[in-house]
């Protein structure tokens, strides 16, 4: 779903001028500024550290530290990521990668459980500006057992090492730093260390 600068007036049809392009222009005909800004999205890492956690928590012994990944309907591409979605009007990034683990893995958690970590603007694509939010959460702090709802292909939570073993692969489409599976276990990790 790209989404690119609009060439015409949403409200009156006319000519877009250039204001400060492509972020701001402006209709030559009706004087109504269009402003075109990147997607604000929400990704939660639930991290797993194969500790001992509490009963009804997702969390399940591992050989180190694991995410928890969901597998992208692509057929004849084995891709994944970390549960997350788009941001809706009205509503807090926070509460959306909440709302998106849940839609996407049934697993619930409190909003005020996750920890902001990572912000940054990207195109995908080439054609979709978007502006991710990575939250941190520890999988203690989560409840249920990770399914594969309706959007996802699978549900379960992978160690850096399993992943490189097998041929499916992080997100073609994500920033370099998001496709290495040991950059969300690290600096996810240190964001729930620094949270006390
Ligand atoms: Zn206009």
């Amino acid at each position: 779903m790209p989404n690119t600068p609009p060439d015409y007036c949403p409200d009156c049809g006319g000519r877009l001028e250039p204001v400060d392009p492509p972020a701001v222009q402006r209709c030559a005909d009706c004087g109504e500024y269009e402003f075109f800004n990147p997607i604000p999205t929400a990704r939660v890492a639930v991290l797993d550290s194969g500790g001992r956690s509490p009963p009804g928590s997702a969390a399940k012994p591992h050989d180190g530290d694991a995410v928890l990944l969901v597998k992208v309907d692509i057929p004849d591409r084995d891709l994944w990521g970390t549960p997350g979605g788009m941001v809706e009007a009205g509503e807090d990034p926070d509460v959306a990668g909440a709302r998106e683990l849940e839609e996407e893995t049934t697993l619930v958690v409190d909003p005020a459980d996750l920890v902001l970590f990572d912000a940054r603007t990207f195109v995908k694509f080439e054609a979709t500006h978007k502006t991710c939010l990575c939250y941190a959460v520890d999988a203690a702090d989560v409840r249920g057992t990770p399914e594969a709802d309706d959007e996802v292909a699978e549900a379960r939570f992978w160690t850096p090492g399993e992943l490189a073993a097998t041929e499916d692969r992080l997100l073609t489409s994500w920033p370099e730093a998001y496709k290495d599976l040991q950059w969300w276990v690290d600096e996810g990790g240190a964001a729930l260390d620094r949270d006390g």
